[in-house]
C-alpha cells in the first residue's frame, strides 16, 4: 500500500491547471503474493515500492490529461505491465486544491485493474482464412492490456446447415488481460471490422469472428454479450481447439471442464 505520493503535476480542465500545475495525491493498493519474498528476505522476489513510487512520480509530471480519470486509468494499466509480479491494484488520484471556489477537503477517483484470463474463438470461412486469423492473432497481442499467451492449432470444419459455404478454420487462444469483458468485446469488433475492410470492397459475410468465449469464471448475462459464450458447449470446432490448450478449465456454469464438454459432445 503507497498513501498519499504526493506529486506537482498539470492535469485538469481548466487551462491554467495545466500551465500553472497544482498538487496531486497518488495512492495504490498493490495485490502480490510476497510469501516466497517474505520467506527469503529478498526485495527481488517483490515488489519494489521505491521504483512503483518513481514510476508514478514520472507518470504524472510527463503526461497531462483533462482528467484525474484518465491519469489513473492509465496509471493502473501503466504499473501492470511494467511490475508483473503485480497481479492486480487500486489507484486513486486526488485533487486537493481542485479550482472549485468552493472549500473541499480534496476531490478523488479510484479505480480497479487486474490481469484476467479470456480464452478467445476465432472463425474464417471467405478468403484467405489462415491469414485472417494469423493477423487476429498479431492485433490481439498488439492491443493495449493484452498478451496473447497461448494459441491452439488452427482446424478447418465442414460448414453445417448454410449449404454453399466454404470450409471454415477456427482455433482459440488465451489472452491475458486487463480489460474489462465490454471493452474486450468493442477491441475484438474494431479487429473483425478492420479484417472486413482490409479485403473486401463491400460489406460481405464476415471474414473474421471473434467471440469471447471465458473470462475467468465470470458469468455475464446481457444483451450485448453472454459469458460464458451461449453455444461454446455445443461447437465442437470450439471445444477441441480448447481442450488442446486448456483441458482443464472449467465453465463456470455447466461446472464441466473443456475436456469433459467435448467428450460428451
Ligand atoms: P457473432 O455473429 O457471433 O459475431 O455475434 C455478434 C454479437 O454477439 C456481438 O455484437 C455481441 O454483442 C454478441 N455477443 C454476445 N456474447 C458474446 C460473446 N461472448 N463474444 C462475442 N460476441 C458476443
Amino acid at each position: 500500500m503507497i498513501r498519499e505520493l504526493e506529486v506537482f503535476a498539470k492535469h485538469g480542465v481548466l487551462p491554467e491547471e495545466n500551465t500553472l500545475g497544482q498538487k496531486f495525491l497518488v495512492s495504490a493498493e498493490l495485490y502480490t503474493d510476497f510469501s516466497e519474498a517474505a520467506g527469503k528476505d529478498d526485495l527481488n522476489l517483490s515488489v519494489d515500492y521505491s521504483a512503483v513510487c518513481s514510476l508514478i512520480c514520472k507518470f504524472m509530471q510527463e503526461n497531462t490529461f483533462r482528467l484525474i480519470e484518465t491519469a489513473a486509468q492509465r496509471l493502473a494499466g501503466l504499473l501492470l505491465e511494467e511490475f508483473p509480479l503485480i497481479s492486480g491494484l487500486v489507484i486513486e488520484v486526488k485533487k486537493p486544491w481542485a479550482p472549485i471556489g468552493l472549500h473541499v477537503q480534496d476531490v478523488a477517483v479510484k479505480t480497479e485493474r487486474s490481469w484476467h484470463r479470456a480464452y478467445i474463438g476465432l472463425g474464417s470461412n471467405i478468403g484467405d482464412v489462415k491469414w485472417y486469423l494469423d493477423t487476429a492473432v498479431r492485433e490481439l497481442d498488439k492491443l493495449e492490456g493484452c498478451h496473447v499467451e497461448k494459441v491452439s492449432d488452427f482446424i478447418v470444419t465442414k460448414p453445417y446447415g448454410n449449404v454453399g459455404q466454404d470450409d471454415f478454420l477456427n482455433g482459440v487462444l488465451l489472452l491475458r488481460t486487463y480489460l474489462d469483458p465490454f471493452t474486450l468485446l468493442d477491441r475484438l469488433h474494431d479487429i473483425e471490422n478492420m479484417a472486413g475492410r482490409k479485403r473486401l470492397i463491400h460489406w460481405g459475410p464476415r471474414t473474421l469472428d471473434l467471440d469471447i468465449l471465458l473470462y475467468d469464471s465470470l458469468i455475464i448475462d446481457s444483451e450485448k454479450l453472454t459469458i460464458p459464450h451461449a453455444d461454446m458447449h455445443n461447437r465442437s470446432f470450439v471445444l477441441a481447439p480448447l481442450t488442446k490448450i486448456a483441458p482443464t478449465v472449467r465453465h463456470p456454469v455447466l461446472n464441466k471442464t473443456a475436456a469433459q464438454l467435448l467428450r460428451e459432445l
